[in-house]
């Protein structure tokens, strides 16, 4: 067993954080106060090749695996979890069209989607419910040509940038899911309102719309009548990890900060690093980042793998790392006393943005349904 990172990996690590310093540090003021995503900036990481992580060289990617995106998504949530949430989305519609979408379909899109110039964003959740997949009122139909796919899409990552979706719809003569590949040019596609969110500014969050929406017959996504599980995987292989590398992120800027400020705020006349309370805090908040820090990577490597028994991983991962990012932002809240809540520093953002990574790609109840009954099955 080996803990360290291999030499490719610290040159990632290297390389990710000085671009999340130099390029988006910078811009995070302005996400705060416009909340938009800066085309700029989607532009530049693209060139990084930040988009095509996990994609293979000769779709042009940089055909790194699933803990290198770890790494990369840590780094970039330390500086900007809203950017974090923006790129691993958009590395979710990266991965499922390597896995799923037919070698036409690749090269219809290589090498641009790998390098960010055409962004495809999975949405599948609904007004109705994300937890509840099946309920999924969203319909396709058969126009011989075409598929006419009506419904409305809620909460979509990237919902303002991306040039095309990954829709999940219900065929209406099978009744069975499938998976559709919409460019936002089709007729009948148009997002609709953005959400004001509590936090991940710079991050979209809004509808999708589908108005008797014309998707050529060749977008079949995936199989036909497998959108269920083409959706499932991309989650399960990509959502679940991204999102406990955002945690990740928040929690080392977390705890960053936290030492700064105990090591430079006087009372008393010494600096309360000194103060038994605050440093249990600071030594829970490193415990936390390390116990998510080994379960995430843990899962991404085993979904590296191939393994098929990685969702329980994945699930445990997600939720335990987004949940500790809570505990981990809100203790550094309490480590900076009244400065916590004015915005001349951060921690106060880090405290939002956790709280949006746990519902985000499947509540924190869910994934403890798949963990528990995982674990409880009944083996043949
Ligand atoms: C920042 C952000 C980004 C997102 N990005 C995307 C995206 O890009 N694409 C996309 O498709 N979706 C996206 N989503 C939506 C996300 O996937 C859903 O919010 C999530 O699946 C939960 O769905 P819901 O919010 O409708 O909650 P609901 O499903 O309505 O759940 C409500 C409550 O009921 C509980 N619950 C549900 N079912 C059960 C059960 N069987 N047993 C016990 N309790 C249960 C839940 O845990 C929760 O507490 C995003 C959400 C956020 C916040």
């Amino acid at each position: 067993m080996d803990f360290k990172l291999n030499m490719q990996q610290e040159l990632l690590k290297k390389t990710v954080r000085q671009f999340a310093e130099e390029e988006i540090a910078p811009l995070v003021d302005e996400m705060e106060r416009n909340d938009q995503t800066p085309p700029e900036l989607v532009r530049k990481m693209g060139e990084q090749g930040f988009f095509g992580v996990t994609a293979p060289l000769e779709y042009g990617g940089t055909g790194m695996g699933h803990v290198d995106r770890v790494i990369m998504l840590e780094e970039i949530a330390r500086i900007s979890a809203a950017i974090a949430m923006s790129l691993q989305v958009l590395q979710i519609g990266v991965g499922m069209m390597m896995e799923m979408g037919t070698s036409e379909q690749k090269n219809r899109y290589s090498p641009a989607l790998a390098q960010g110039k055409i962004l495809i964003t999975p949405a599948f959740t609904e007004s109705s419910g994300g937890s509840d997949l099946e309920g999924m009122s969203t319909k396709a139909s058969d126009k011989g040509e075409y598929y006419c796919i009506n419904g409305r899409k809620v909460f979509i990552t990237n919902s303002h940038i991306a040039d095309a979706v990954i829709i999940i719809a219900k065929h209406e003569e099978t009744k069975k899911f499938g998976a559709f590949l919409v460019e936002k040019g089709e007729k009948g596609f148009r997002p609709g309102r953005i959400e004001k969110k509590m936090g991940l500014f710079g991050c979209y969050n809004g509808e999708i719309i589908l108005d008797n929406c014309q998707a050529p017959k060749e977008n079949l996504f995936g199989e036909k009548g497998r959108g269920l599980s083409a959706a499932l995987r991309g989650i399960s292989n990509y959502g679940r990890t991204g999102m406990a590398a955002s945690a990740l992120g928040l929690m080392q800027a977390s705890l960053e900060a936290a030492v700064k400020f105990a090591q430079e705020r006087t009372l008393y006349g010494k600096a309360i690093s000194n103060l038994a309370p605050i440093q249990f805090k600071i030594a829970e908040i490193y415990a936390e980042l390390e116990a998510s820090r080994l379960m995430s990577y843990y899962a991404a490597w085993l979904v590296e793998q191939g393994s098929k028994r990685s969702d329980t991983q994945t699930a445990a991962a997600k939720f335990f790392a987004t949940e500790a990012s809570l505990r981990c932002t809100r203790k550094t809240m309490d480590i900076y006393g009244a400065y916590s809540c004015i915005k001349d520093y951060p921690v106060e953002r880090y405290y939002r943005d956790a709280q949006l990574l746990i519902s985000a790609d499947g509540t924190s109840d869910i994934k403890r349904i798949i963990v528990g009954r995982n674990l409880t099955a009944k083996k043949n």
